[in-house]
Formats: C-alpha cells, sequence, structure tokens
C-alpha cells in the first residue's frame, strides 16, 4: 500500500479495524487429545528430561500425582497442520486475505505471550476460542511497511463442571510489504581485508608452520595425544611437554556450516566452515573450497590447500576431493 494515496489507506484501514473485537473459531477441537508420543518428541527436541513429562511412576510420585504436558507446548495442541486442519471461513482468514489482496503479503510473528492456568494431563482434549483483539494503524519497520494483527485464543477443557479455561495464547504478527532492495551501488573504497590473525605465545609455532608451508599440531611427548588448537598442556596427561607434528593434510569434514549473515564486505558470502577432522586424528576449522555450499556433508574427503589473502594473510582451507 506504499504507491497508495492517503484515501486509499483509509478506506482500507477502515475495512479492517472493523475486525477488532470480532471472535471466532468458536469451539474448534484439537487434531489430537494431549498425548504420550507428542509430548515425548517435543521433550526431546527441547532437551527437557524432567521425567514428569514421561515416566509414570516418577511423576506419581510428584505433587502432580500423574505424567503432564509441558506448559509451554500449549499450542501444540490447538495448531491446525499445514494443510488437513486448516481452518476456513473464519473471520480470521477473511482478514488475512484483505492484507494479501491489498499487498501486504509477507508475514512475521513478533511476539507470543502465554499463560497458563493448570497442567494438561494425558487424554485431554482441548478446545478453543480466538479473539481478533486488534489491528494496528499502517506502520513502517525494519522489514517493510504493513500492520500488526494481535490474537488472542483462549484454550479450555470440556469437563463434568462445563469449559475449564486451561491457558491462554496472545500472538502477534506482521502483514507488511517488504521494502524494495536498493540497487547496490559500485563499491567506492577499497575492499577490507579480512581479521588479522591472532599470534600468541601458545599459537606461535602453529602460525610458523603456516608461514613455513605446513599445517602443525602438537603431540604430547609423554602420552603421545595429539591435540588442537595449540595449547600449553595436554588434556590427557597434564604434561607440558610436546612437539609439533606435521599433518598430511588429509580429513573428512566432520560438521559444517554455512554463513550467510552477517555480510562481512571482506568475505565471499555465502561461503562453508566445516570442522575437518584430519586422518591424524585432530579437528580444526577452515574454508571448504572447490563445491557450492550447499553441497558440502559430513564425511566428504577433503584436503589443505593454503590460501593468501592478501600480504599479510595465508591460511589453511580445505577442497573438496570427493565422498569419504
Ligand atoms: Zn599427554
Amino acid at each position: 500500500m506504499t504507491d497508495t494515496t492517503s484515501t486509499d489507506k483509509a478506506a482500507f484501514l477502515a475495512v479492517v479495524k472493523k475486525y477488532e473485537g470480532v471472535h471466532d473459531q468458536s469451539g474448534t477441537v484439537a487434531l489430537d487429545p494431549v498425548n504420550g508420543p507428542m509430548i515425548r518428541h517435543w521433550a526431546e527436541a527441547m532437551g527437557d528430561t524432567n521425567p514428569v513429562y514421561t515416566d509414570p511412576e516418577a511423576a506419581a510420585r510428584t505433587h502432580f500425582g500423574e505424567v503432564v504436558a509441558p506448559a509451554t507446548m500449549l499450542q501444540v495442541w490447538i495448531m491446525r497442520g499445514l494443510t488437513a486442519g486448516q481452518v476456513v471461513n473464519s473471520a480470521t482468514g477473511e482478514l488475512y486475505k484483505h492484507f494479501t489482496d491489498n499487498g501486504f503479503g509477507s508475514v512475521v510473528a513478533t511476539n507470543c505471550e502465554q499463560e497458563y492456568v493448570r497442567p494438561l494431563r494425558l487424554g485431554e482434549v482441548v478446545e478453543y476460542d480466538q479473539l481478533i483483539e486488534t489491528v494496528s494503524d499502517e506502520k513502517t519497520t525494519g522489514l517493510g511497511t504493513g500492520h500488526f494483527i494481535t490474537t488472542l485464543t483462549n484454550i479450555f477443557v470440556n469437563g463434568d463442571d462445563g469449559r475449564e479455561l486451561v491457558g491462554t495464547h496472545r500472538f502477534r504478527i506482521l502483514r507488511y510489504t517488504p521494502h524494495k532492495k536498493k540497487p547496490k551501488a559500485a563499491p567506492t573504497t577499497p575492499r577490507p581485508l579480512r581479521p588479522r590473525k591472532v599470534v600468541n605465545r601458545d599459537n606461535q609455532a602453529y602460525w610458523d608452520g603456516v608461514d613455513a608451508g605446513k599445517l602443525l599440531y602438537q603431540k604430547c611427548v609423554e602420552c603421545a595425544t595429539p591435540r588442537f588448537p595449540f595449547a600449553p598442556g595436554c588434556n590427557n596427561c597434564a604434561s607440558l611437554e610436546w612437539e609439533a607434528v606435521e599433518s598430511a593434510g588429509k580429513g573428512v569434514v566432520y560438521s559444517h556450516v554455512t554463513m550467510h549473515y552477517p555480510k562481512f564486505p571482506a568475505f565471499d558470502m555465502p561461503y562453508a566452515v566445516g570442522l575437518i577432522e584430519l586422518d591424524e586424528g585432530v579437528r580444526m576449522l577452515g574454508n571448504v573450497l572447490g563445491i557450492p555450499h550447499e553441497d558440502v556433508r559430513i564425511g566428504l574427503r577433503v584436503e589443505l590447500e593454503f590460501v593468501t589473502h592478501d600480504d599479510e594473510l595465508t591460511v589453511p582451507a580445505f577442497r573438496a576431493v570427493g565422498e569419504n
């Protein structure tokens, strides 16, 4: 709506503001009852090992007396799925269509506030109502121009005494038109240099090796344990006696990430960084070369290649040489 007149904007705002205070989806029933398998998957994904969520015997000894669902799973029970459970012909759906039809096709969730009245127990079936609380005036944000929409979902369990409120879920989204991307101006300043290496007493020998075209790691003189990065003592036996050993520079990708942001001007984004496990048993970080970043895989075999970025900076990187 950024190209439209203020009259159009006012007319649009009048239409969408009418939805403030509208209730819909009254008594919509959850697709699944509160159940153990979903709780177990959630607890695993979150790394939450509290047995009150998964172990009936342990849960019986708590003040809950039985297994309960994690409170923060509240929204899980009311999700409608990607296709099968979509609520159609709801006031909220209608409101969203107004935004889409008027150029606010992008969406981002900005806030979520929940209140937990009591824990949910296995087998309970929740149902919910939704209230469209507010539709904001047009706002310009870092992402674009649009409107914030806040909905409040009240979640109930139907019991012998009627509907019991178990929690509330307030959700805010921004429906917006993204900012138009400005064409990139030609660079007027020389490209900044990459960060400088930091050489200290502990890693001096490593960087001396790089200067001599060698990739060095440390080996404990007492127990022969290899180590990297360079450090004064052995993690295995605490000996301070070590020798530098040259790696053959062959290994596999043990783990990797692709850097997209932030866009450091000294780097060609995006680029892959690998944690390389060398055949000698130590791991080190380096750019993965010779392959599109999205094709880098764990287990990919790589070989050392020194890359010179400028007069003062040469660093080891690793070139893909095929699957392990
Ligand atoms: Zn040792």
